[in-house]
């Protein structure tokens, strides 16, 4: 009866010190926050376990083992085994978690610059297109290009271009609010998607960038200093505006800002004023 006892008990620590292993992986995966505190007390938990179950074994060790003992035992076997169950099921689940979020943030990212990338914008676009028109609200887009930009490929190499993309893109992030999104809609191309702007704020938005990409210029390795410059096209949605009038007006308020000379902030006029002219 001691032998089973003792096997029982020891099986348990075995299974328990088993989950260890799944817990300690959950808590790499998780970033700092509450969860990941959460995972730390239960794997304070576990340990806490550990040492009862060792308690528990030490205490009836050259004893009497008693049916009631054995039925304890039996339970904390299948404990320790319930525990590793769904220790190794929850790291299989947080990785697979990770990795789909990983997959899709592949998906939806630009690589170079780590904005949205145009093909996911059909959709976000769709969204705050019903949001505004559902709650009354402008949406405002901003279509931004660098100007003279083959120029800058042309004299500094074309490495050197890519980090003024990504320089700029960072400039840009910085100046946007976080319900603004921002897409590479082309090679040094961006569109910033504004919800709850009005075409005056959509129009400080523009020249607050415009001023910044100018201002934060980059010092490449050779200790040239590139001042980036950009031209703008800004469009505020319109009643009748689709998906595409509304990029479009944007593009050509673009064109426009690159005829009047480049580093300017062109606004689209509004859609029924282009209706009716
Ligand atoms: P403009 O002021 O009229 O915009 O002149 P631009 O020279 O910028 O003309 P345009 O916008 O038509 O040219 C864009 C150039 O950007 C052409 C292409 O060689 C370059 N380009 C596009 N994608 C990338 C990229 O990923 N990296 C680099 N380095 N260059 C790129
Ligand atoms: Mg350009
Ligand atoms: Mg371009």
């Amino acid at each position: 009866m001691l032998i089973i006892f003792l096997t029982m008990v020891v099986g348990g620590i075995v299974l328990l010190v088993a989950s260890l292993p799944s817990i300690q992986s959950i808590l790499r995966t998780l970033g700092a926050g509450r969860l990941r505190a959460r995972w730390t007390w239960l794997h304070r938990l576990i340990l806490g376990f550990l040492a009862g179950y060792g308690a528990f074994g030490a205490a009836h060790y050259g004893m009497a083992t008693t049916q009631a003992d054995l039925i304890v035992a039996a339970i904390l076997l299948a404990g320790g085994g319930f525990v590793l169950m769904v220790a190794r099921l929850s790291d299989m689940t947080t990785r697979d978690i990770v990795r789909t979020a990983s997959l899709e943030h592949d998906i939806m990212r630009d690589p170079m610059t780590g904005a949205y990338n145009r093909r996911y914008l059909e959709s976000p676009l769709d969204e705050e297109i019903s949001r505004a028109r559902r709650s009354n609200c402008s949406l405002s887009a901003l279509m931004i290009d660098l100007d003279h930009f083959k120029h800058v490929n042309d004299t500094y190499g074309h490495q050197i271009g890519d980090d003024v993309i990504r320089h700029v893109s960072s400039l840009i992030m910085s100046q946007i609010r976080v319900s603004d999104i921002l897409v590479r809609y082309g090679g040094e191309e961006f569109l910033v998607l504004t919800p709850d702007s009005a075409s005056a704020d959509a129009n400080d938005l523009g020249n607050r960038l415009l001023h910044h990409i100018r201002s934060q210029s980059l010092t490449l390795p050779t200790g040239t200093i590139l001042a980036a410059t950009a031209s703008i096209g800004v469009a505020t949605l319109g009643d009748a505006d689709t998906q595409a009038a509304f990029l479009r007006r944007a593009d050509e308020a673009l064109y426009e800002a690159k005829r009047a000379g480049r580093y300017t902030v062109h606004f689209a006029a509004c859609q029924s004023v282009m209706a009716t002219a």
